[in-house]
């Protein structure tokens, strides 16, 4: 098993004390670090003794986890990294009863120098804020979600992988902790950012997606939350999912849910539909999720030449586009090799010089830090 093999050679630093005073000496690690770059009693070196090519998309713990805690009508103040481990809940937690809670997702990246890299995480910031207003909850600033994030990266450093090899995934949530029995807001609130290493969506020789057009399950409807990453969101489309899945499909395209007419989006990413020069991408207004990467494809898109539209699109325009790509943290920009709608399927051009493939390698190229990121969208945190 990885992960046995994973604690035993590169879990922890021998010096960390573990049990009760380690959130404490965790933060004072953290925060007597003189600068980030140096290495510290926690960052325990560079990178970690593993095997990075065997890295998959489960869940691998790392060290560190960031935890910051407020009442509903107070402000976020002072958060701290602690230890990576379970946390404890009231059974009448507002998260566990009434779904009050949201989660962001972004990477960090190493770059050929050792430095790391995250991607516009202000972007990540603002929708959490968002987010936190449509659920009714308060949301840590746009400086202090970032400086959680940079400080979970750093914590972590050792589990980011090489170039090449994948990207620390990280996962901030904002949650409901405190008990509620009656349906209302929650007393307290919970931010919280732990990480994980992922392997690159796509490495080479990787199967395009095939997607399945949901015509029963609906993924989000006007007025409702598909605009925010709300948790809520997610446990009902797990029908879908499995359902083609079990058909051999790899994800589930929804339609919107009024008309069962226009294409929305995929179960956790955005999708585009190419043809001659024109890419096309489905206006968000409240029930498709405004994705970091789709807003980052747009903007290099329209700098490469092409023209953009965002616009509602029927599904039968799907059927005669050339390409369709998907984008979104998890899978980059990630071509799509068929489409089926009930009984019909139509195939789509994939591989080498597609217009997918020229904007995953810009956009990669940019994360990464091998392309010079004219937009101002990394962040370098060391
Ligand atoms: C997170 C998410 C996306 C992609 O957003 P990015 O910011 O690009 O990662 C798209 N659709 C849904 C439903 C999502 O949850």
């Amino acid at each position: 098993m990885i992960h046995t093999r994973l604690f035993s050679r590169c879990f922890l630093p021998q010096s960390f004390k573990l049990g009760g005073g380690c959130h404490g000496d965790a933060f004072r690690a953290i925060s007597s670090m003189p600068e980030p770059c140096q290495s510290s009693p926690i960052s325990d070196g560079d990178s970690c003794d593993f095997d990075w090519d065997s890295l998959g998309f489960g869940l691998m713990p790392t060290d560190y986890m960031y935890i910051m805690k407020c009442a509903i009508d107070e402000n976020f103040e002072r958060g701290q990294i602690s230890r990576y481990g379970n946390i404890e809940l009231s059974p009448s937690a507002g998260v566990l009863n009434y779904g009050q809670g949201l989660f962001e997702g972004l990477k960090a990246y190493r770059k050929d120098d050792g430095g790391l890299l995250l991607f516009r995480p202000h972007e990540n910031a603002l929708r959490m804020r968002t987010g936190a207003d449509r659920m009714c909850m308060p949301s840590p600033t746009v400086e202090q979600f970032v400086d959680a994030v940079k400080q979970t990266t750093i914590a972590n450093r050792r589990w980011v992988p090489p170039p090449g090899k994948g990207s620390l995934y990280l996962r901030p949530l904002l949650i409901g902790t405190g008990p509620i029995l009656g349906l209302a807001p929650s007393p307290e609130y919970t931010f919280l950012v732990f990480a994980s290493p992922v392997r690159n969506y796509f490495r080479e020789g990787s199967a395009p997606l095939n997607l399945y057009v949901e015509n029963e399950f609906d993924r989000a409807s006007r007025g409702g939350t598909g605009g925010v990453k709300s948790i809520s969101n997610y446990a009902p489309v797990l029908k879908a999912i499995t359902r083609a899945k079990s058909r051999g499909f790899s994800d589930v395209l929804y339609l919107d849910s009024v008309n069962k007419r226009d294409v929305e989006e995929v179960s956790s990413c955005n999708i585009f539909i190419v043809k001659g020069n024109v890419i096309s991408t489905p206006a968000t207004h409240g029930t498709i999720l405004p994705g970091v990467t789709r807003k980052s494809i747009i903007e290099i898109a329209r700098d490469r030449g092409y023209e953009v539209e965002e616009r509602a699109i029927n599904v039968e325009e799907v059927f005669d586009a050339r390409e369709v790509f998907c984008t979104g943290t998890a899978v980059g920009v990630a071509p799509v090799g068929s489409i089926t709608c009930m009984d019909r399927r139509i195939e789509y051009q994939t591989g080498a010089e597609t217009t997918c493939q020229e904007l995953y390698s810009t956009l990669v190229g940019i994360q990464t830090g091998t392309t010079e990121d004219k937009m101002g969208w990394t962040v370098e945190i060391c």
